[in-house]
């Protein structure tokens, strides 16, 4: 009997977990291959941080690649997919036949459409690639770095420069307080005393207007909505990302945001399955690893020949920015009262419904009562897990 050939485009963690999960249920019946527009295998993208810091080598993610196929084209990305023939054409004019496909080519990066925005220093971070051109601008000639964007890639990516560098970092919130999304305004506050500690600068409630440059080329200075102007070498855009649906436009397959999939991982085309970034579940394209798991380990199970469905927890998100972590479980709106305890480096705040069920809850600086935090909701709230000194 012939080999089911499944073939997983990208090569990032959702790729990486499809192509385990895809080994494990196929077993010999399936032939693996997989095809990425970098130059190497899968890597875990969260640790690039610790690349710019100087904690990593780029080695590092060059040589441990977390999974391989088969058959894996690296350095030729995917052009266009033939639903109907089932074929794949890559950059490099090749053609790739598959039974079954896996989309994960992941996100990328929204970039600032403002005056000047093409000037040498105005940078991305999502790859190896973009992690060596910051650190090639912070060792070279930079003396003061813009991050636009608070979320948790700006603040990660601002205290990997600060730790490589000792210079002047500043981030820039459009939004009154930083990680609007994940984090209330009180808890938002504590987090960004701790990120000040650390030498960290920060500019809310204003948007850049317009880049300037001294000499035609380079990047010099910032000018935002509040007219100041604020002097820089780099400017790092962490501003989110949208997923990459480009090479698939046209193939027939349905896609809003993301590429449409439903509880299987399937998309509307019968044998082609998406997971991560690139990814549609339910009207979300939430961009964070935990999306990318669940949907890979089920696109991967199913591409196979096995049954897995998609069950995602409810709204969670665990991150850490360097040694501080933070975690939102669960829903912050609709609370009677709210319990709060905290001290100089740790935060926790639980919202509870009348009857004290415990709703949600935001924790920063320390994450030992996240499980228990996790086992509790839409339980009635106990307060011994406030006895932490
Ligand atoms: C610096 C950084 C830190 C992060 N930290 C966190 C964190 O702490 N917590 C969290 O939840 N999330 C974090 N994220 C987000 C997280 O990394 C993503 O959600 C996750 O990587 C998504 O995995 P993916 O495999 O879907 O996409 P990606 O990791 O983007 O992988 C997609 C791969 O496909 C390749 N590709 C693209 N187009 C093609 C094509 N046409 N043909 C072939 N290959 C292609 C790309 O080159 C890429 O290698 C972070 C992201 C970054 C950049």
């Amino acid at each position: 009997m012939d080999k089911r050939n499944v073939v997983i485009i990208g090569n990032g963690i959702a790729a990486a977990i499809a192509l385990a999960e895809a080994k494990k249920t196929g077993g010999s019946d399936v032939a693996l291959s997989v095809i990425g527009k970098e130059e190497f295998g899968p890597y875990p993208r969260p640790k690039l941080p610790e690349l710019v810091s100087g904690s990593l080598s780029s080695s590092f993610f060059k040589t441990n690649s977390i999974a391989s196929g088969e058959h894996a084209y690296y350095r030729d990305p995917v052009i266009s997919l033939d639903a109907e023939k089932k074929e794949l054409l890559l950059k490099s004019g090749r053609t790739i036949h598959y039974d079954t496909l896996i989309i994960a080519n992941g996100s990328v990066p929204n970039a600032l459409d403002v005056p000047l925005s093409g000037l040498s220093g105005i940078m991305h971070f999502r790859t190896v690639a973009d992690a060596e051109r910051i650190i090639s601008n912070v060792d070279e000639n930079c003396t003061s770095v813009l991050i636009i964007g608070a979320g948790v890639l700006g603040l990660e990516a601002a205290l990997a420069i600060k730790k490589r560098k000792n210079i002047d970092v500043t981030v820039v919130e459009g939004r009154e307080y930083i990680l609007p999304v994940q984090l209330d305004q009180e808890a938002s506050l504590f987090l960004e005393s701790l990120l000040v500690e650390k030498g960290l600068t920060f500019k809310k409630g204003v948007s850049l207007i317009e880049y300037r440059s001294g000499d035609g080329e380079n990047l010099s200075s910032a000018v935002f909505s509040d007219g100041s102007e604020v002097n820089c070498t780099l400017s790092l855009e962490a501003i989110g990302v949208r997923p990459d649906t480009s090479p698939f436009k046209s193939s027939g397959i349905s896609i809003n945001r993301g590429i449409v999939i439903d509880d299987r991982a399937e998309t509307s085309v019968k044998d082609i399955y998406a997971a991560g970034d690139v990814a549609e579940f339910d009207g979300k394209c939430p961009g964070l690893v935990s999306f990318a798991n669940m949907t890979a380990r089920v696109a991967g199970i199913n591409a196979a020949g096995g049954d897995a469905r998609l069950v995602l927890p409810s709204s969670s998100a665990f991150m850490k920015v360097d040694d501080i972590s933070f975690y939102s479980l669960g829903a912050r709106n609709g609370y009677s009262r709210c319990v709060e305890k905290k001290d100089g480096k740790r935060y926790e705040r639980y919202f509870l419904s009348e009857g004290d069920i415990l709703l949600g809850t935001i924790g920063i600086g320390s994450e030992s009562n996240m499980t228990k935090a996790l086992a509790m909701i839409g339980k009635k709230f106990s307060d011994s897990i406030l006895s932490w000194d």
